[in-house]
């Protein structure tokens, strides 16, 4: 099962590559930045709260089948695409229901772009840093 915070990151992944969220309507919505710093900016915030507010069923992701509520529930887990290593949707049973987002994306994957990111976690950043150290002592 994805939990929340999964399918969190898997929208601040997805908003980076410009992929926006449609809503019932047709209306759609990409907050932009996704992260500032340390923490997500508050206009994603904001809209995560609109999609657990609702429970997720009235929005997907551009270019997904799934509404963000299925993705909240059971039957769903994060997986990572063969092809670019974003995380998409796959059943719990272990079948990929469809194509991952990038399919559409021609530039993507693309090494030489910073790639997506998530907040900055600074202790396990400070840590990362204090291995290089010690390895090159
Ligand atoms: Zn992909």
């Amino acid at each position: 099962m994805a939990s929340p915070e999964q399918v969190k990151q898997y929208l601040a992944y997805w908003f980076q590559l410009g992929k926006p969220l449609i809503f019932d309507q047709g209306e759609s919505v990409l907050p932009q930045p996704v992260v500032e710093g340390d923490h997500y900016s508050p206009k994603f915030e904001a809209c995560w709260q609109r999609i657990l507010a609702s429970g997720g069923s009235n929005c997907y992701l551009d270019g997904t089948i799934q509404t963000i509520g299925e993705l909240l529930s059971e039957k769903w887990e994060m997986a990572g695409c063969a092809r670019c290593g974003m995380p998409v949707p796959m059943l719990s049973l272990g079948v990929q229901s469809g194509p991952c987002p990038c399919f559409d994306l021609p530039t993507w994957p693309n090494l030489d772009l910073p790639l997506p990111r998530l907040p900055v976690d600074s202790r396990s950043h400070l840590e990362q840093i204090r291995a290089r150290l010690s390895r090159q002592q």
